[in-house]
């Protein structure tokens, strides 16, 4: 692995992680298979607290495999199985002993097509994760965290006035921060974000990408993106995958995103952020 994230850089000045709830999310040695089929190689990858990361590569070379992992979304398909470990501010995410609505509740995913519930009101929507939390709130509170969950996916000024119409009248870029509201809503300290804009107008992709510019603060995040503009417009950090011919994807270089694109290291790096495969 090439190019660490540079000291002093991005990160510098983050609230430190002891303040707040921001998180490190810390990869080790992942590998993982479907079957005897081996899609990811010894991936280790750091995503700091109160930094963007972004993940890139072509299809096919593990990303999404990668970020299921992270919240134990990977063991929900029967064949797949892993090594290596995810550590949250140090603790095993896959501890036994810990709840697999723990690792949920603290890592949200965000999908590339949104997936509210289409017939639930909007209200409902944003308060629909809170069963995992097992919180009881009053009613003032409810309407509280439905406010600021929605304030902070920048949908609130849109949908104050028809709280209770149905998630899916909405516009799809609509739709997509309605799930990151209704993700915000659980106070993850992470959220991962698997391709988030890829159905999206250009309008819906700038306010979500402007949301989580603003997001920075309060949860570390993780984005999947094919968009290499976008990449380089959120991230402050980034990680190339690339599953070469018959072989596991595995990271080829990562590091401070700006350096990745002017500078990249390897060959592969440049010729991928260069549109050349
Ligand atoms: P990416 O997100 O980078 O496009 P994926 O993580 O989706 O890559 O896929 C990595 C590899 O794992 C691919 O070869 C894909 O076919 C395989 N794969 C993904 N999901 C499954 C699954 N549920 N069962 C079997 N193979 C899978
Ligand atoms: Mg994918």
């Amino acid at each position: 692995v090439a190019g660490a994230p540079a000291a002093g850089g991005p990160n510098a000045g983050a609230p430190t992680i002891g303040g707040s709830s921001l998180a490190t999310l810390d990869a080790r040695n992942i590998s993982a298979w479907f079957g005897d089929h081996q899609v990811l190689d010894r991936v280790s990858l750091t995503m700091p607290a109160g930094v963007i990361t972004s993940l890139i590569g072509p299809s096919g070379c593990g990303k999404s495999t990668f970020l299921r992992i992270l919240n134990r979304m990977h063991e929900l398909v029967p064949s797949a199985s892993l090594a290596g470990e995810v550590l949250l501010d140090g603790d095993d995410v896959y501890d036994t002993g810990r709840r697999l609505t723990d690792a949920r509740k603290s890592i949200g995913m965000v999908f590339q097509k949104p997936n509210p519930f289409p017939a639930m009101s909007i209200y409902d929507n944003v308060l629909a994760g809170l069963k995992l939390t097992g919180t009881r709130a009053t009613r003032d509170d409810k309407d509280y965290l439905v406010e600021s969950s929605l304030s902070k996916a920048g949908l609130w000024k849109e949908v104050k006035d028809r709280l209770r119409a149905p998630g899916g009248g909405l516009s799809g870029g609509q739709q997509q921060r309605l799930c990151i509201a209704r993700s915000l809503a659980v106070k993850p300290r992470v959220l991962l974000m698997d391709e988030p804009c890829s159905a999206l107008d250009p309008t819906s992709t700038r306010v979500i990408e402007e949301t989580m510019l603003e997001l920075i603060d309060e949860v570390t995040i993780v984005i999947v993106t094919h968009n290499m503009q976008q990449a380089q417009r959120v991230s402050q950090q980034c990680a190339f995958f690339l599953a070469a011919q018959g072989t596991p994807g595995a990271i080829v270089e990562y590091g401070d995103t700006e350096a990745m694109f002017s500078s990249p290291i390897d060959s592969r790096t440049f010729d991928y952020v260069n549109g050349r495969f």
